[in-house]
Formats: C-alpha cells, structure tokens, sequence
C-alpha cells in the first residue's frame, strides 16, 4: 500500500495566521504544516483518508484523491473533522461510509447537523453514512484496526492499518503494517499489543516541552521504540520546531540509545512512502 501524510501539523496549522517567529516564516517547505491526517492506496485500489481536517479539499487536490472508499476518524476536534464536508464531490455516485467511535459519531452528528436534515433537492452536502465502530474494518485488502488511545481525559483512536489480502508470513505482514496515532497522550495498557508488530509507526507529538494532551517530542520517540518500530514519523507538529531541529533531536535520540537502523524523524505535509517497509 501507498501512504501519504496529507498533513503534519497541528491545530492551529503552521505557519500560525500573525505569527513571525523563525518557524513561520521559514522558507523550508517542510515547516509549512496542514492540519494532520493519512490518505491509504491499497493494492486492490482501495483508498482511504484517516480524518478530514479543515484543508481537506486542497490536501486532496494535492494528492489527486479522485475517490474515497470510506473516512475513518481519529477524534472530532475541528482540526480533524472540519473538512468532511469537502468529500461532498467525491460523493455524487455514492455514499461514503465514516467509521468512528460512539462519542465521535453522535459529535459529528451534532457538528454537521444540516448533512441529516430534510432540505431541498439539488442541495449540496455529502452524502456520508455514519458507522459506530466495533472492530476492525476491511475495506476490499485493507484492514484497519482501531486503537483506542488517551488524548488527556478524551476517548480517542489511533488505527492500525494492514494489507491482509496478500497473505504471507507474520514478518511480511509487520513489514506492511502501519500505526497511526495522532493526539495521543497516553497508551492504555490494552492497546499495547495493537501498535506493536507492526514496522512503521506515525506519533503525534507537537513540541519538546511536555503537553497535558499531547505527546513531546521525546515520548513519542519513547512509545515508538517501545512498540519495536523500524521506521517512526512523527506528526502533528507546532510551529515551536523547525524541520531540521526536529532531525537533530531525533538523531540525539538514536545515537543516545543506540538505535542503529531504525530510521526515526519528522514527516512533512506531501510525504508518500511504501508498506512493505
Ligand atoms: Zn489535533
Ligand atoms: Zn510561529
Ligand atoms: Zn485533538
């Protein structure tokens, strides 16, 4: 499967609307962040978004996005929801079905109301259909686990996404295994064996400080080498960071516990990558 990350940033997007500091007005394109979220091509021509943040419509234009088998959501803050409304054009043919958690769907219910109201036809909305989750989702060869995660006190998943169609030994399948966890603040112990056995991981993590709902820089590499990752991205970034220092802390962090071989770093808006690592 083919991976893009649509977008690295975090809520407020990088650069901040009248901010100046050196991040903001970097001329590095890889410190110019949209608000996070993962498109998915399977091999079967499967494809597949994990949030519709509010630049949804242009990260789409960006990727080529030219259908959408379904939307699965992380959690309902606007940095990740907002955009759902611009899949309306990818759904003129048919409905697309948005997976999420209880508390997440009866959100977006209440969020985007008018998509469920009686209205006059040749109205625009999407034409979505709301599925409370209860396990895994596959769609045609792919299969996407949810992983429930803390995000301060808030109930929110991360996604563990796998090629299952084509078979093959256990270290195939964690060669072509990614983990997506954006505004996580903390694993519950019971999510541990969903984000472990897979080779690719993208963590949330937004500054080096700590943060009350988010991961630092720091934990995020911690839960990444925790779960056995071969290859760590991480996501969701502040204007706090640039591109660059991003690398050195990451390579610090490798050098200091010896990680030879395990390739960690900052993703960057536009990133595509294979699974099979
Ligand atoms: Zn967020
Ligand atoms: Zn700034
Ligand atoms: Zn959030």
């Amino acid at each position: 499967m083919r991976v893009t990350v649509l977008g690295s940033g975090t809520s407020h997007g990088v650069p901040v609307i009248g901010c100046d500091c050196p991040v903001c007005r970097s001329r590095d394109p890889r410190d110019t962040r949209t608000r996070a979220s993962l498109y998915i091509q399977g091999e079967g021509g499967e494809q597949v978004v994990i949030d519709t943040g509010p630049e949804f419509r242009i990260q789409a234009l960006k990727a080529g996005i030219d259908n959408l088998d379904a939307v699965f959501l992380t959690h309902t803050h606007a940095d990740h929801l907002h955009g759902l409304d611009d899949i309306r054009a990818l759904t003129w043919d048919k409905a697309i079905p948005v997976y999420a958690n209880e508390q997440s769907i009866a959100e977006l219910k209440e969020r985007f109301s008018y998509i469920f109201r009686e209205t006059q036809i040749g109205g625009g909305k999407p034409r979505i259909i709301p599925i409370v989750l209860t396990g895994t989702v596959n769609i045609g060869g792919l299969s996407l686990t949810p992983v429930p995660l803390k995000h301060g006190f808030l109930d929110i998943l991360g996604w563990r996404i796998t090629e299952t169609a084509r078979g093959g030994s256990a270290a195939a399948e964690a060669a072509r295994t990614v983990v997506y966890m954006t505004d996580t603040s903390a694993v519950p112990e019971t999510s541990w064996p969903l984000i472990r056995g897979a080779y690719t991981h993208i963590i949330g993590a937004i500054r080096i400080k700590p943060h009350e709902t988010h991961f630092s820089f720091e934990q995020a590499l911690e839960t990444a080498v925790l779960a056995g990752t071969r290859r760590m991205l991480i996501t969701h970034i502040s204007h706090r960071s640039a591109h660059r220092e991003i690398e050195e802390i990451c390579q610090k962090f490798s050098e200091k516990r010896n990680l030879e071989g395990i390739s960690l770093g900052p993703a960057w808006d536009n990133l595509e990558f294979d699974a099979p690592y």
